[in-house]
Order: structure tokens, then C-alpha cells, then sequence
């Protein structure tokens, strides 16, 4: 009996000796344990070191640790426009919308009239971002989101050409990087728009490896404005460059070679970022592409052997070789704001013209909108575009706070896109051939032709859903991976395995501590979980179910990097459900924000029933597919039965529930509104949206009349009764006195906006023949 005693004591006490004491645990335990994750490492050059640590960790951190705190999520301030920003969107966005016809821009112009680039520069547009004390507008980036958002739903030249000078390039690396001289000359005048900008990294050999740039610069000594000065010859080749054709100031990013070694001792200085006026003798630009018939300025720069003195560099020779960091820091803002806004923009336009025109058009004498099968396309439409401005508005609301978010700026650049590319889709079907054929009155069919840029730029969408959003959250977001790493790379070996011991065994800590959370929230359905924050009684279980799929997600995440290691950065397809599962918690919540800082409106609670619950399906798909195909088959199953032990929990959104959506976009007032609140609606109902505009309120005071045209037919008062078609009817039911002259002016009035919106263009039989003809292109083959 003693000696059982003495064996268990010593199976008992002696291991938990070892995890107590430091020094015995750093050497039994810790020290092996280091090597082989020092093994199992992954390699990383520089530039991914670069890419995986810029930027700042911020709500995403919250879902990614397993148990988000939602009082801070519900501290997080509603983003409000100053009253000068207001005024702004109010009185410049609204003239430079009505400035703009796209069909004059994309079909003959194949650029923004002059007017519109002098109203642009002239009134800051291109300067949003930069500072008043440097002549910019100094907006927040709410204000800036807001403003390309709207520019968005007019037309895309406008808002690219406006998004681009205030996203990643020139201005933004000056502000952050620039000396002195540089910001004092140059951000005033592209605040005034006497510069316009244009930022080139991407090469025809490195698109999303952008990193693997062969442009190079090699430091010597040259003639510069009369002197000999130290400088360095740089030559290019780049392509797909916004703006680039009619940029004055063009950012260059190469990488910086010093073989005599002119600056010091290194030879490969690293990527540097310049700036280069577009007239320096051997900058070539003024070639276009043409993206998909969008008008915005895109096109090649080359230059070969170009001198350029080392001040071109931007925050001059100290910075030489910080070029990629420098980008990389930079990312987050603009990322999180130019295609999350131009694309919610898109669909904000989708929903207030498609829901209306849902409703002025008949088929099967019905709006086409009753039918279920439209209401299905209707309800996505909404949904997603209510869930989209969810994000986009608290996310510009996180970089107003300070934040620098890389791994939510991929996230939302990702899913609003994606989302972008389902509600232009589906409202497409639902509009029929009028948004086949091109020409004035076509409202959508840029915004479908053009929906794959966004896809392709700012990181292209495969690469960052399968590369980027986990592979970035798993490091940056983990409480304990970063310093881990950090610690096994740390070359004083000692101090790295102190820091190694103290991050590993905490990180086992929290796995269990995890594991715990996601089997009790599992087996209670979440019913437990108490939501500490004052929310709305109706979405409270939404809460509840995020914090079960947050710690359930927390434990993968771990499993996954301790089983696959390294293996899981070529495991993309797995490391891409991971990140949708994070990607739908974040969209999730920014939704029952929105619903919050909105003032909890009833009458948008469908709307955002129907999309929490549809992402809630997404995660959980994601989820499923990770357990489905988890190479570890054991790992698999334990993490079924801690984090899904009843299976599936989640379910799509009801029918019923897709009804109450759909209604809401075919329904004038508050929740219609408040989804399209960032609209541009022009006045006259000439133009193609204010004509929908017109015509559904027209359309919808007309249906009492229409019920009764429909009772005079039924009652085989008309003549020729029965009618087979419609657009007849009210000519007959007049003619047989059944209508007032008031009644039947309404109605005709009615017909007339009706049919001008249905009506699409004709064009002579060979219209555009003459530039058929004429062949200015350069083809690709030469
Ligand atoms: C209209 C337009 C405007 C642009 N503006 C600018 C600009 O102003 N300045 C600038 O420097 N650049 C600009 N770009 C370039 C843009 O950033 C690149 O097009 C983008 O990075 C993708 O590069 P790529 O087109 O060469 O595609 P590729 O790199 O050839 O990629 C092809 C496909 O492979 C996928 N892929 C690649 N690697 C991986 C991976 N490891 N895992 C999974 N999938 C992967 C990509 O997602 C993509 O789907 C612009 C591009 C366009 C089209």
C-alpha cells in the first residue's frame, strides 16, 4: 500500500514538479520542445516577416482568441460625419455625381469630361486623406468611405480616379515617411490636385508575388540639375498602373542594388519606394489598358537606365531598402476603404434601383418582384448589402480609432467583393434584358462588366481568402503563435527559450482553456453564455452563438497549426475555410452593430435576421469542411466531439423570414432608406435611376387604380374584355367610364415613367464601326 502510494506520488508529483518550476521545466520540457518547433518552423524571407507583421490586431483578435468580449465590441463608437464632411457630401459629392454620364464617359470619351477633373481637383476630391495644415480635407476615413461609396453608385471613373490618390501611394507614404521637404512640396499640391498620382509595384513577372519584383535601381553617381550628385539608375517595366497615364507624379517601388557600395556595406538594399516626376528625362507613361471597359486611367510605365537623384526616395536615402515594409504598413488603410466602399457602393445602387424596378415592372400582370423566384435574387440582394455597409462603416470606424487592421482589412476587401459580385449578379437576373443591353438607359451593366477588377486588385480574392486571412489571423491574431516565433528565432538562445517557455505553456493553457469553453458552449447550445453588453433582446442569441463558433474556431485554429505546422501554408484550401469561419464571425458582428448604433430599427430586424443567420450557415459549412477534410483523422474526430458533438446547429434563413427581406426593397421609406442611404439619386427623371425612382412611387400609388381597372375587366365592362395584354388596360377601363379624368391622368402618367424605364437603347446597325476600323491598339502579341 505505501510503496502504490510512493509510485503514485512520484507519477503524480513529479510531473507536476517539472511544469511548476521554471528552471526544471525550461530544461526538461522546453528546451526539446523549442528545437523541434525551431525544426518545423516555417522559412520566411524578409518581405513575408514584412507582410505577416504590419498592421495592428483589433475585433478580429476578440473572435479569433475564442471569447469575445462584446462590451467592447458595443464601446466601439458610431462613426459620425463632422458638419463639414457633411456639407461636403451634401453639396460637392452631390454636384460631381450629376456632373458625371457614364455612358458618355465609358462609350465616348473613354474618360471623365474635363469639366468633372477640374471640379474634382479644384474641390480636394483627390486630397481627402491628406491633412488641412498641408491644403488637404483632412477627412476621417468614415467620411472618406462615405464619399467613394456614393461616387460608386454613379460611376466607376469617378470613383477610382477619386479612391486611388487617396489609397496606398504617394500621398499616404509621404505622410507617413516623407521628409520634411518632400511633404512641404509635394502634399499641397496633390492636395490641390496640381499632382496627380499614380503608384506602379506591379510587373508583368510579379503580380500578387509583388514582392519578386525584378525592377531594379543600382546606386552610382550622376548628372542631376547640374551637378554631379550621388543618385541611382533605375529601370522598370510595370503594368496595370491606375492613373498612370495622366499621373504628374508617379511612385515607383524597385529594388535597390549598391554594388560599389556607395551608401555602405550591403549590396542588396531592398525594395525602395521613389517618387519621380512623370516628365523626368526617361519616365515613360501615357499608354492605357482598357479593365473591362472601365474608363478610369490604367495603363504601362517603363523606363530604362533612368537617373534619379537618391532625394527621390521616399523619406530620402535612409529609407532606401524599407520600401516594403513601408507598403505593408500602409496596407490596412487603404485596403480596408477603397473596395469595401466602391463595391458596397455598387450594391447600395443594385438595391435601390433593382428593388424598384422589381416593382414597376409587370409580367404575368404581377410586378416580377412577387414572384418567389425574384424574391429569392431580392432578398440576397438586401441582406448582403446590408451585412456589406455593416462592415464597411465599422471598419472605417476601427481606422478613425486608431487601428491599422491588416487582417480585417483582407477579410472585408475579400468578402465585400465577393458579396459585390452575388447582389450585381442577381440583380442582373431580376432586371432581365434591360441590363443586357448596353446604352444610356442602362444602369447596371458597367457595374456587372466591371465587378472583376475588384476581385483582382488589391490582392487578388483566391490568394487572399486562401493565403491571407487565416495565415495572417493565425499569426498576428493568436495571443501566443507571434511570440513564439519570435523567441524560436531569437538569435541570443537563451533569452528566446525563457520567452519560448513562457509563451508555449501559456499557450497550452489557453488550448485547454478553449477546448473547456467550446465543448460547454457546445452541449448548452451557448444558452449559458451571458452577453455582457447592453444589446438588443431580439439578436441577444446571435451573440450567444458567435461566442460558441469563436471558441469552437479558437481550438481548430490551434489543432490545426499543431498538427500541420508549416504544412498548413500550402494546405490553402483548409487554411481558406478557416479564414471564412473568422471572415463570417467579423461580418457578423459588424451586422448586429450596425443594428445597435442604428438605434435597434424593428423595421430593418428582417434584414439582419436573414443575414447573420445566412453567414452563420456559411461559418458553420466552413467548419464542417475543416472536420471533413482534416488530414488528421483523430484530431478530427476530437474536435467534432468538443466543438460540434450534436452536429450542426446553424440553419438557412427561412422563406418566410427571405419574404420579409425582398418586401422591404420593393417598399418605399425608413428601412429602404436607411440600406441606401449613400444613393445618389438624381433629380430628373430623364436619367435612368430618377427615372425608376419616379416610376415606382408612381407605380405604387397607381395599384388601388390598377385593382380597380382590374374589377371593371372582371366585370367584362370593357370593350374587347378580355384583355390579353396589359399595357391596354387603362385606355379600356377609361373608355368604358370607369375611371375619373384625374385617374386616368395618374395612370397614364404612370405608363409613361414605366415605360421609360423598361424601354432599353437602339443604336444605327453600325454604330461604332468607325473605331472598329481604326486600329490604335497595341496587341499584347505584338
Ligand atoms: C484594373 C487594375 C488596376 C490595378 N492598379 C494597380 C496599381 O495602381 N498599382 C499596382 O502596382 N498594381 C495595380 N494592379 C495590379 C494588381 O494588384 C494585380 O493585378 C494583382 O496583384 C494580381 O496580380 P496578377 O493580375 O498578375 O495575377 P497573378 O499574380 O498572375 O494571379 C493569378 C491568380 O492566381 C492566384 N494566386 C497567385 N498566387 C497564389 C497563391 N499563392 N495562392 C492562391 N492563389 C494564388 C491569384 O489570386 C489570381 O487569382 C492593378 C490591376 C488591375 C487589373
Amino acid at each position: 500500500m505505501g510503496v502504490a502510494l510512493l509510485v503514485l506520488a512520484i507519477v503524480i508529483g513529479v510531473p507536476i514538479v517539472v511544469l511548476v518550476v521554471p528552471a526544471l521545466r525550461r530544461a526538461i520540457l522546453s528546451r526539446p520542445l523549442l528545437k523541434v518547433f525551431r525544426r518545423v518552423l516555417p522559412q520566411m524571407s524578409d518581405t513575408e516577416r514584412d507582410a505577416l507583421e504590419a498592421g495592428t490586431v483589433w475585433w478580429e483578435g476578440e473572435l479569433f482568441r475564442g471569447n469575445p468580449q462584446w462590451g467592447t465590441l458595443a464601446a466601439y463608437p458610431r462613426p459620425v460625419l463632422t458638419a463639414r464632411e457633411q456639407a461636403f457630401m451634401d453639396r460637392e459629392v452631390e454636384i460631381v455625381c450629376a456632373m458625371v454620364d457614364d455612358w458618355d464617359v465609358t462609350q465616348h470619351r473613354f474618360d471623365l469630361p474635363e469639366n468633372v477633373w477640374t471640379y474634382l481637383k479644384q474641390n480636394g476630391f483627390l486630397g481627402m486623406i491628406i491633412p488641412e495644415s498641408h491644403g488637404g480635407l483632412g477627412f476621417s476615413a468614415f467620411a472618406h468611405s462615405q464619399v467613394v461609396t456614393k461616387l460608386s453608385t454613379r460611376s466607376s471613373a469617378l470613383s477610382v480616379s477619386v479612391m486611388v490618390p487617396n489609397s496606398l501611394g504617394p500621398a499616404e507614404l509621404l505622410l507617413h515617411y516623407g521628409t520634411d521637404a518632400q511633404k512641404a512640396h509635394y502634399l499641397p499640391r496633390l492636395a490641390r490636385g496640381d499632382d496627380v498620382p499614380a503608384f506602379a509595384l506591379t510587373s508583368p513577372w510579379a503580380g500578387s508575388d509583388a514582392a519578386a519584383i525584378p525592377d531594379r535601381g543600382v546606386v552610382c553617381r550622376g548628372m542631376w540639375q547640374g551637378q554631379d550628385v550621388l543618385g541611382m539608375r533605375v529601370s522598370w517595366d510595370k503594368r496595370y498602373i491606375t492613373l498612370a497615364p495622366v499621373c504628374t507624379l508617379l511612385g515607383l517601388a524597385f529594388r535597390l542594388y549598391d554594388p560599389d557600395h556607395l551608401l555602405g556595406e550591403i549590396d542588396d538594399i531592398g525594395i525602395t519606394c521613389a517618387l519621380v516626376p512623370h516628365d523626368h528625362p526617361g519616365v515613360e507613361t501615357g499608354r492605357r489598358h482598357f479593365p473591362l471597359n472601365a474608363m478610369f486611367m490604367n495603363g504601362p510605365t517603363h523606363g530604362r537606365d533612368v537617373f534619379m537623384p537618391l532625394d527621390f526616395i521616399i523619406g530620402g536615402p535612409a529609407r532606401a531598402g524599407h520600401g516594403w515594409r513601408m507598403l505593408m504598413e500602409c496596407l490596412a488603410a487603404g485596403r480596408s476603404i477603397s473596395l469595401p466602399s466602391s463595391n458596397t457602393g455598387m450594391c447600395v445602387l443594385t438595391a435601390r434601383a433593382v428593388g424598384a424596378y422589381a416593382r414597376v415592372r409587370t409580367q404575368f400582370r404581377l410586378p416580377v418582384g412577387k414572384f418567389e423566384g425574384v424574391e429569392e435574387a431580392l432578398t440576397r440582394i438586401a441582406g448582403h448589402t446590408y451585412m456589406m455597409d455593416a462592415a464597411r462603416v465599422m471598419t472605417a470606424g476601427g481606422l478613425d480609432q486608431g487601428a491599422k487592421p491588416s487582417v480585417v482589412s483582407a477579410i472585408v476587401k475579400y468578402h465585400i467583393t465577393e458579396r459585390a459580385r452575388q447582389v450585381v449578379n442577381d440583380g442582373m437576373d431580376v432586371i432581365g434584358g434591360k441590363g443586357i443591353c448596353l446604352g444610356p438607359a442602362n444602369f447596371l451593366g458597367r457595374a456587372y462588366q466591371q465587378l472583376p477588377i475588384g476581385i483582382t486588385v488589391e490582392g487578388a480574392n483566391i490568394l487572399t481568402r486562401s493565403l491571407i486571412i487565416f495565415g495572417q489571423g493565425a499569426i498576428r491574431c493568436h495571443p501566443y503563435v507571434l511570440k513564439e516565433m519570435q523567441a524560436a528565432r531569437d538569435a541570443d538562445h537563451e533569452r528566446g527559450l525563457i520567452a519560448f517557455d513562457d509563451a508555449f505553456w501559456s499557450h497550452v493553457r489557453f488550448i485547454f482553456g478553449n477546448a473547456g469553453r467550446a465543448f460547454g458552449r457546445a452541449v448548452t447550445g451557448a444558452r449559458l453564455v451571458t452577453v455582457a453588453a447592453d444589446v438588443d433582446p431580439g439578436m441577444k442569441r446571435y451573440y450567444q452563438q458567435l461566442s460558441r463558433m469563436s471558441a469552437g474556431f479558437a481550438v481548430a485554429a490551434d489543432v490545426a497549426m499543431l498538427v500541420l505546422g508549416g504544412e498548413l501554408k500550402r494546405r490553402e484550401k483548409l487554411s481558406a475555410r478557416l479564414g471564412d469561419v473568422l471572415s463570417q464571425m467579423y461580418l457578423i458582428s459588424c451586422t448586429l452593430k450596425r443594428f445597435e448604433d442604428e438605434g435597434r430599427q424593428q423595421a430593418d430586424a428582417a434584414l439582419v435576421h436573414w443575414s447573420v443567420q445566412d453567414a452563420l450557415m456559411r461559418a458553420q459549412t466552413a467548419f464542417e469542411g475543416v472536420l471533413a477534410n482534416f488530414p488528421n483523422r483523430l484530431a478530427a474526430g476530437m474536435l467534432r466531439l468538443i466543438a460540434l458533438p450534436g452536429g450542426a446547429f446553424a440553419a438557412p434563413p427561412s422563406d418566410a423570414l427571405g419574404h420579409d427581406v425582398a418586401r422591404q426593397l420593393m417598399t418605399p421609406g425608413g428601412t429602404r432608406d436607411r440600406l441606401t442611404a449613400t444613393c445618389f439619386l438624381p433629380d430628373s427623371d430623364r436619367d435612368p435611376v430618377g427615372a425608376i425612382e419616379a416610376a415606382f412611387l408612381a407605380a405604387i400609388a397607381c395599384e388601388p387604380l390598377d385593382a380597380k381597372v382590374r374589377a371593371i375587366e372582371k366585370r367584362g365592362e370593357m370593350a374587347g374584355s378580355p384583355l390579353n395584354n396589359v399595357r391596354d388596360a387603362t385606355q379600356a377601363a377609361y373608355a368604358a367610364g370607369g375611371l375619373t379624368e384625374d385617374e386616368y391622368a395618374q395612370l397614364k402618367n404612370r405608363d409613361i415613367l414605366r415605360d421609360r424605364v423598361i424601354a432599353v437603347d437602339d443604336f444605327p446597325f453600325d454604330y461604332g464601326r468607325a473605331i472598329a476600323e481604326e486600329p490604335l491598339a497595341r496587341t499584347a502579341n505584338g
